[in-house]
């Protein structure tokens, strides 16, 4: 018999729906030859929701995203949105879905493949080899912390307010996730704050080291966020895991990112919840959109953890990463990650390579 599993996709707004297309061809071959039954429902999200129903993240695309068994998203946004009050801004869907459905933890893996090294810039024994795992609590801190907003003051001046906040339960989770990824990789987990400063990030300090008693295999060690940003470009490869704040990991993300190269190389998973969403890390890229230029290896790579942690098919993920990795080294490259010598593709015929590669290895 075979297996079924729902998988909401929301190409969303720019190069998403050009990437996703992509993506799904290599959902559409997994399918085939491993006998599942994909059932795919496509739902508007950001800019495109917004336009078709004047919500970035309608009642309908939240329900199916709900029920599905994972949820796989392109990007949202571009200038098209960005006069909106902010709640209407398309960039609100992912806020929207990640706190509806519970997706309290971001995995952004930063892994160099060894034909990109070149493509990195910072010098080749710097990054050869890097592997890190950056873990970003995704539902709290000051992205959601109250109060917030910009006010008047009685002199007529204004003050913009946000607020950092994390309770012990919210760090504790987001710590074991940590541990638990760490884990099944090298047992290395450095824990980002700014507990100098900060007292918030201090209780994160003090939460991290308790839950960490329940886990004397693994190495733990703190950090603060700028000695950590600087590290990143120093020495990358002392990192295994990192486990960070929302906003701390959403920048160091998109630092270690471009480390491996590029930013349209780099998949995340955002988990926690009864499903999960996959999704690349980069945006709408609005610069890019609609020339066939994108590279889509960032949503086809985040398909490969879709199978690894909502659709029990880790080995598809390894399969597909290996995949990538043989593309690369017969020479092919989108624009954003060409160096000289290699053969310039489009965003289809990037995605035709992965395919073609695929099918032959899972047949
Ligand atoms: P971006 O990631 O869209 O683009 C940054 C740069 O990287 C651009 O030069 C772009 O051309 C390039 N780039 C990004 N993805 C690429 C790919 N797959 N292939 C080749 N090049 C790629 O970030 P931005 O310009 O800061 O934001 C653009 C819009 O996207 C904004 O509206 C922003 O709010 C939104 N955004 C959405 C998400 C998301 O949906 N998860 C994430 C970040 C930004």
């Amino acid at each position: 018999m075979s297996q079924e599993f729902n998988i909401t996709v929301l190409p969303g707004d720019g190069i998403g729906p050009e990437v996703i297309r992509e993506a799904v061809k290599i959902l559409r071959i997994v399918e085939a030859k491993k006998n599942l039954k994909l059932h795919l429902t496509e739902a508007p999200a950001g800019g495109a929701a917004y336009d078709a129903t004047g919500h970035p993240l309608p009642e309908a695309t939240l329900n199916t995203a709900k029920e599905a068994d994972a949820v796989l998203l392109g990007a949202v946004g571009g200038p098209k949105w960005e006069t909106l009050d902010f709640a209407l801004r398309p960039e609100r869907a992912l806020l929207g879905l990640r706190s509806n459905l519970g997706l309290f933890a971001n995995l952004r893996p930063a892994k160099i493949f060894a034909p990109l090294v070149e493509a990195s810039t910072l010098k080749p024994d710097v990054v050869e080899g890097l592997d890190i795992m950056v873990v970003r609590e995704l539902t709290g801190g000051i992205y959601f912390g109250e109060p917030r907003g910009v006010e008047t003051l009685a002199d007529g001046s204004r003050r913009g307010i946000n607020t950092l906040v994390y309770t012990d339960s919210e760090i504790e989770r987001i710590a074991k996730v940590a541990f638990d990824v760490a884990r099944k990789r090298g047992k290395n987990v450095c824990s980002v704050d700014k507990a100098n400063v900060l007292e918030c990030t201090g209780l994160w300090r003090e939460v991290v080291t308790e839950t960490h008693e329940d886990y004397q295999d693994i190495t733990l060690s703190h950090m603060y966020v700028d000695n950590c940003a600087m590290q990143l470009v120093r020495n990358p490869k002392q990192f295994d895991v990192i486990v960070t704040t929302n906003m701390f990991g959403d920048i160091l993300s998109d630092q270690a990112s471009m480390l491996t190269g590029s930013i349209g190389m780099l998949p995340s998973a955002s988990l926690g919840g009864k499903n999960a969403m996959y999704e690349p890390i980069h945006g709408s890229a609005p610069d890019i959109a609609g020339k066939d230029i994108a590279n889509p290896l960032a949503a086809i790579l985040s398909v490969g953890m879709m199978f690894k942690y909502s659709l029990n098919l880790e080995d598809i993920n390894v399969v597909l990463e290996k995949v990538v990795d043989e593309v690369l080294k017969q020479g092919y490259r989108t624009g954003d990650i060409l160096s000289k010598g290699m053969k310039e593709v489009g965003c289809i015929a990037m995605g035709d390579r992965v395919a073609e590669e695929l099918e032959k290895r899972l047949s």
